[in-house]
């Protein structure tokens, strides 16, 4: 797939950046493919995984940021475990995302994905684990209209044990709302 780059919008600082927040070398990929080659939602994504590192390695900070592919990676890790050169592609999409967020760069056809990302996050930092039935509720708070979806598998999940209504936090949770004030940017 051919890109058009605006080169006005690029930025020699967005690769070193995403470099200091992830500890990945971008400037290491040599373009080989093998990641996306092995990517089993690349037919997709708006960008291949070799394309987003691309853009980074160019600066081409927008691009990457507003892209869909870095909200449909499902985190695998096929590609980085795949990769010559160890580029850990799957961390540094975790790394975009979050920039994507911090800077409401999300794009907009992915809000589904971006609010259940939210609501993951935010039960793993308040609980130190996912309480499903509070992850969920907060997920359907912010988007409505999913609201009755997957409505018909709950009754079977609760016969089987697998929801619960009440969160079970884990021990040691402060550890985790630690970690998650140390990744905060300064
Ligand atoms: S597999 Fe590694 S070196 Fe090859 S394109 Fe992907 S990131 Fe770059
Ligand atoms: S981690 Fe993401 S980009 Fe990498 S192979 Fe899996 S889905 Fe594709």
């Amino acid at each position: 797939m051919k890109i058009k780059i605006n080169l006005d919008n690029t930025s020699s600082d967005f690769a070193k950046e995403v470099e200091k927040r992830s500890g990945i070398k971008v400037k290491e990929c040599y373009q080989c493919g093998k990641c996306t080659a092995g990517c089993p939602v690349a037919y997709e994504m708006d960008y291949m995984p070799n394309q987003i590192i691309r853009l980074v390695q160019i600066g081409a900070r927008r691009e990457a940021l507003t892209s869909r592919t870095i909200w449909l990676c499902a985190s695998c890790i096929t590609c980085s475990t795949r990769c010559p050169k160890e580029v850990k592609i799957a961390e540094l999409m975790d790394v975009l995302r979050e920039m994507a967020l911090e800077e409401n760069l999300a794009n907009p056809l992915e809000k589904n994905i971006t609010a259940f990302h939210e609501s993951f996050l935010n039960s793993v930092k308040k609980h130190g684990r996912i309480s499903e039935v509070w992850m969920l509720n907060e997920y359907k708070m912010k988007r409505p209209k999913t609201a009755l979806q997957d409505l018909a598998v709950a009754p079977h999940m609760i016969a089987k044990g697998k929801l619960s209504f009440l969160p079970h936090d884990i021990k040691g949770k402060d550890a985790i709302a630690r970690i998650f004030k140390k990744c905060k940017p300064k």
